[in-house]
Order: structure tokens, then sequence, then C-alpha cells
């Protein structure tokens, strides 16, 4: 029978409703060809950096670039003006100001996170975490969505390394949500919801993939998505501006093994991560807490998830966490 579990986060259900057929089970994985290490028609391999928009960041590697950050080709938002709503009544506009920018997280063509060296990882999350914060600061932001897609599943069929950052100028509807769901939380209980579902998690166990330093790797237990899995700091912060530059390496360690497990477990799936943060300049919103959410694409949302907002999963995350714990034991890459 299946079962319906609540996110505490979002307060959103997702229904629990294991299959029985084996593996593989969902979307059809169509394997892209094995990548160079160095593409000359890829505008993201070194060589060719006159063909991206101007670089906003870099971090450097003797001469050249270890992470490369530029403008999006085709920004989602960008330009300068005024931020301003207009229109009126039920026609409401406003400018697309903002900022969407692509970050290049390794010089080499076919990297791959899950295969990175730790520290290669934890540039990339050093470049995110920059962007974030700059991009926070500025007067018109009304968050920051870091992400990245993997795969055609995912949203991209470039198979260079990258990620992507978005500043908006409003707060969109699921950061406010999760944002306003943890501060009902502490008014109502004097308690941080992040603080108690880690401890919960951690009291339950059976979710649980690892813990590094000041991080815990978990398939949430009511995961919208077969082997969705979060890592959160064990000591919540509001914002991802926040991470710690002594933290980063534990952080990386723990998205690479993750990374590793979910393609081990299926078969090297398409798959999306994304950086749950607070609103733009919300530090002291101590209720919440950042914590990135990796998105396997092994289902497709279809006419009841998109006509009720829920979420069927055929995983059960006991079992997705359980298989990912054996996986990551066997494997010697990660
Ligand atoms: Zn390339």
């Amino acid at each position: 029978m299946s079962t319906l579990r609540q996110d505490p986060t979002t307060r959103a259900w997702t229904i629990v409703a294991p299959r029985r057929a084996a593996r593989p089970h969902f979307a059809v994985i169509v394997r892209a060809p094995d990548q160079p290490e160095h593409d000359p028609n890829c505008p993201f391999c070194p060589g060719n950096e006159s063909m991206t928009p101007p670089e906003v960041h870099r971090i450097s590697n003797g001469a050249g670039w270890h992470v490369r950050v530029v403008g999006n080709l085709y920004p989602a938002l960008g330009g300068d003006g005024a931020a301003d709503g207009n229109g009126s009544g039920l026609f409401r506009e406003r400018p697309g100001v903002g900022t969407h920018e692509v970050i290049i997280e390794s010089p080499r063509h076919n990297a791959r996170l899950d295969e990175m060296s730790v520290e290669d990882v934890g540039a990339v999350l050093l470049a995110w975490r920059e962007r974030y914060r700059d991009l926070e600061g500025r007067e018109e932001t009304g968050a920051v969505v870091v992400f990245k897609n993997a795969g055609p599943m995912a949203g991209t069929s470039l198979n260079h390394p990258h990620s992507q950052v978005v500043a908006t100028p409003v707060i969109p509807p699921e950061v406010l949500r999760r944002f306003e769901v943890a501060k009902d939380y502490f008014e109502g209980t004097g308690r941080r919801l992040y603080d108690d579902l880690i401890l919960s998690e951690r009291t339950a166990g059976e979710r649980v993939l690892e813990e590094r330093g000041t991080f815990v790797a978990f398939v949430p237990f009511a995961a919208p998505g077969p082997f969705e899995t979060w890592i959160a700091p064990t000591a919540p912060q509001p914002s991802f501006a926040q991470l710690r530059d002594p933290d980063i390496p534990d952080l990386a360690w723990l998205l690479k093994r993750t990374l590793r497990a979910v393609r081990l477990t299926n078969d090297d799936p398409d798959f999306n991560v994304v950086v749950a943060s607070a609103p733009a300049g919300q530090e002291a919103g101590s209720w919440f807490s950042w914590h990135i959410k990796v998105l396997p694409r092994l289902t497709t949302a279809a006419g009841f998830e998109l006509g009720s907002g829920m979420s069927i999963n055929p995983v059960p995350p006991e079992t997705a966490a359980s298989e990912m714990r054996e996986v990551l034991r066997e494997d010697a890459l990660a």
C-alpha cells in the first residue's frame, strides 16, 4: 500500500508508492557518447574564452583558470534599470532586471563533479558562494538561486561541466515558502525547524547517507523524487552566503560522494543540484537554514503531479538511502 508523507520544510505531500518492478525502473537513460578532454568547438573549453560573454569571476590556476564565471549568453533575466513594478489590476508586470551567470566548473571538457578531486569540487562551491554573495548584495536582488543541470532530462545538452546562478528581482515562491514555513515553526515552537529535522533524521538513522565535519547528507523522509538527497549544515545557517571557507572541503566531499552514489545506484542518470537558501538579506533569519538538494531525474511529472502539486515517489527514501550507502562502501573512487 502507498503512504502519504509530508515534507516539514514545505508542507507539501508526497505519495510514496513502491514499485515492484525490477530496476532499471524509471526514465530511459540515454547515454551520451564519451566526451573528449578538450572540444575545439566548445565555448567553455580553454582557448575559446572569447566565445562567451565577458568573464565576471575566475579562480586561477597558474596562468590558466580553474573555474570561470561568465554571463549567460541567453539570460533569463538581465540588464539594468528600475526593478519597480508596473502594469495594473490583473496584468501586473515588471522589467526582467536581474542577473544570470554560468559557472564553468573545470577547464576539462569531460570533467564531472563526482570524479573530480575534493579540492576541485571545493573550488566550484567557492565560486558558487562568491557569486551568491556578490549578487545577493545588490539592491535589486530578491533572491539568488544557484543550480546545476546535468543532462538533457535535467535541462541541458551542453556537455562541458557547468552550473548557473540567477538573481531574481522578486522572491520566488519556493524560496518564500520554505522560509515562511520555518518561521512559522519557530514562532509556534520556539525551536528551529532544521535543528529538529536533522536531529530527527540522525535519531532515525535509516535515511542518513553520511556525515562529514559540520554537514550531513540524507534522503529526506518525504523526498518527492526517488534518491533525492539533501546536504545540510548541522548547525543551521540561514544563507548560503554564510558558508565558511574552512567548511568547504567537507561540503565538497559530501557533494561528490552523494553524486557518486546517485550515479552508481541508477546507471548514471541526469540530475539537478539546487541550493535552497534564504531570500536576499535574511542572514538574521536564524529559523531557516540553507541546504543543497541533489535531484536525480528518474521520473517525469505527469498530469497528476501538475494537477495536484503532489509527487509520486516509487522508491521509499529508506530504500534509496540504504542502496546509496551500500554502493559507497564498495566504490573505490568515492
Ligand atoms: Zn568544453
